[in-house]
């Protein structure tokens, strides 16, 4: 089943000599329980991609459909619903509230969104993740692969159609790197949850099912790759 479609997005950044296309016409489908790894050099556009398919930014042309929403219709009230409940965005940095404890830290979202968070699905995303024992701690009193583990469970607790995750592992030592991207992959797997990730870590995307490299804008190859 689809869950995302892009339809000739073009993504044109300043006017003039300053203008940069940073996205060139790009047509892309991607199927619900896909892990996807997206490449290619600095400035190709992978993050802009990225932030399109969040909804956070607007193409310049071209259609985007994430499940049944059309994103460049959205106003920006419902751009930020969408944004809230349909996409999970996991960066470098994991952008966790200093001051709030992990569990208040995972919990957020649902409850600006007065929504009652599933108890049984939270304890299964803690316990999975490790952060059992953590919830109570402030984020300063985690290490950076518990911190991203906190934010990735903050992501998936609203089961969103999609999970974006723009270099996760880019500040973390290897064992960390390696511990996130598990806990991804069983994401991926135990809970069917769509990941689409960029990564300049080439051992990072041969974990993925599918391998796009983006280059001037443009996708250059998209090749899938067998499990196991
Ligand atoms: P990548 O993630 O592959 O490094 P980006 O998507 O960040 O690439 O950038 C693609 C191109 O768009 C680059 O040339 C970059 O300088 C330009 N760009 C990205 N964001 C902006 C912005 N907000 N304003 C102007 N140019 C931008």
């Amino acid at each position: 089943m689809e869950i995302l479609k892009c339809e000739g997005i073009t993504k044109v950044y300043g006017t003039g000599e300053n203008k940069v296309t940073a996205l060139n016409n790009v047509d892309l489908s991607i199927d619900k329980g896909e892990f996807v790894a997206i490449v290619g050099s600095s400035g190709s556009g992978k993050s802009t991609l990225l932030h399109l398919l969040g909804g956070v930014d607007k193409p310049t042309d071209g259609k985007m459909w994430v499940e049944d929403t059309e994103l460049s219709t959205l106003n920006p009230t419902s751009a930020a619903i969408f944004r809230r409940r349909k996409v999970g965005l996991i960066y470098q940095f994991y952008n966790l509230i200093p001051t709030l404890t992990v569990r208040r830290n995972i919990l957020l979202p649902m409850l600006l969104d007065k929504r009652k968070p599933d108890q049984d699905y939270f304890n299964q995303i803690v316990e999975s993740l490790g952060m059992k024992e953590k919830l109570d701690c402030l984020p300063s009193q985690l290490s950076g692969g518990q911190q991203q583990r906190t934010a990735i469970a903050r992501s998936l607790l609203y089961r969103p159609a999609l999970l974006l995750a723009d270099e996760p592992t880019g500040n973390l030592d290897q064992k960390n790197s390696r511990e996130i991207i598990e806990m991804l992959k069983l994401s991926n797997k135990s809970l069917k949850q769509t990941v689409v990730l960029i990564t300049h870590d080439e051992k990072i995307a041969l974990e993925a099912d599918r391998i796009i490299t983006i280059e001037d804008g443009k996708i250059l190859s998209d090749k899938k790759l067998g499990r196991g």
